[in-house]
């Protein structure tokens, strides 16, 4: 599954469309020095300025203050200038990730996870979705891999990936099985999968035994290790599965492609072209 020759188009789509609106407005507010960190939030500056948006790049100090965070949070929501703020996740363990997130106003919440939008994903009537969940799934479109009825098996149950795609897959009406580290017997799951999505963050932790001939594989695992970057997925899977995400290349360009649609997806639904109902 070619994710970055999907994310192209898409990032070609959003171009397009924020040429049409004008002035979108991306804000980013990065905390501390996690290389990590610094190197996606660079990527989605470079992604937002390709597709014409406007970004603002606020970087602070790992000492900085919940307050002081907060602070800058507020400036934002109430910035008419701004369609979407993302807080770049983790931040330093002196700060409440949970109150920064839904401190971020729901509508500008291009990320997903203020608890509106995760309750509103939760109720199958989704506004702002996380973006690698959504990547997830227009990749599955994209590849023509039926959803509709399919054994679904999603391993990680984190709140930015797998709870989210969980929840689009069943509203995509999949039979969604959710794995985690205490699941019991992991093989046997993953192997009854039609569709097998794996965000774990262990390199290789999906083998080939684990697959059903034929399945769709997405991995979104991203492992820095010293023999370079490893998926989740062992790429001999590849030689089972009927479609299967590279890494790199396959879901993280997607994350980035889907991050600019959620960033016009705000600025719709600010300007009153798209409801943002029950928020
Ligand atoms: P996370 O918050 O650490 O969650 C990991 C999940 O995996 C947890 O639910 C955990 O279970 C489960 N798990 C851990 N070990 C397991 C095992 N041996 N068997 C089964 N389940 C196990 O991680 P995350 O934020 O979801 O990220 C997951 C991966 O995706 C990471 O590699 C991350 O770097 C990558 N990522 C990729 C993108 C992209 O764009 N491609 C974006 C973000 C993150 P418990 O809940 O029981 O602890």
């Amino acid at each position: 599954m070619k994710g970055a020759e999907l994310a192209a188009r898409i990032r070609a789509d959003v171009a397009r469309e924020v040429a049409e609106l004008g002035d979108v407005c991306l804000a980013t507010v990065l905390v501390g020095d996690d290389p990590a960190s610094h190197i996606y939030i660079d990527k989605k500056h470079e992604a937002a300025h390709g597709a014409g948006i406007v970004t603002r790049d606020m970087r602070l100090p790992a000492s900085t203050s919940e307050e002081d965070v907060l602070g800058l949070v507020d400036e934002l929501n109430e910035d008419e200038g701004v369609d979407g703020i993302l807080v770049q996740l983790p931040l330093p363990s002196q700060i409440d990730e949970v109150r920064v997130t839904n401190a971020v106003l729901p509508v500008k919440d291009v990320d997903g996870l203020h608890t509106v939008n995760a309750g509103r994903l939760y109720l199958g009537t989704p506004l702002h979705v996380p973006a690698t969940a959504w990547g997830c799934m227009e990749l599955l479109a994209d590849h023509g891999v039926e959803v509709g009825g399919a054994e679904a098996v999603v391993i990680g149950r984190s709140e930015l990936i797998g709870r989210p795609v969980a929840m689009l897959l069943l509203s995509a009406n999949a039979t969604v099985t959710m794995c985690h580290s205490r699941t019991r017997d992991l093989g046997e799951q993953a192997r009854r999968a039609d569709i097998l999505i794996a965000a774990v963050g262990r390199p290789w932790l999906v083998t080939p035994d684990m697959v059903k001939p034929g399945a769709a594989v997405l991995d979104v695992g991203i492992n820095r290790t010293e023999d370079g970057l490893r998926g989740d997925v062992d790429p001999a899977v590849g030689d089972v599965a009927g479609f299967m995400t590279p890494v790199p290349g396959g879901v993280g360009p997607m994350t980035i492609a889907l991050l600019l649609r959620s960033t016009l997806k705000a600025a719709r639904y600010r300007r009153g072209l798209l409801a943002f109902q029950g928020a």
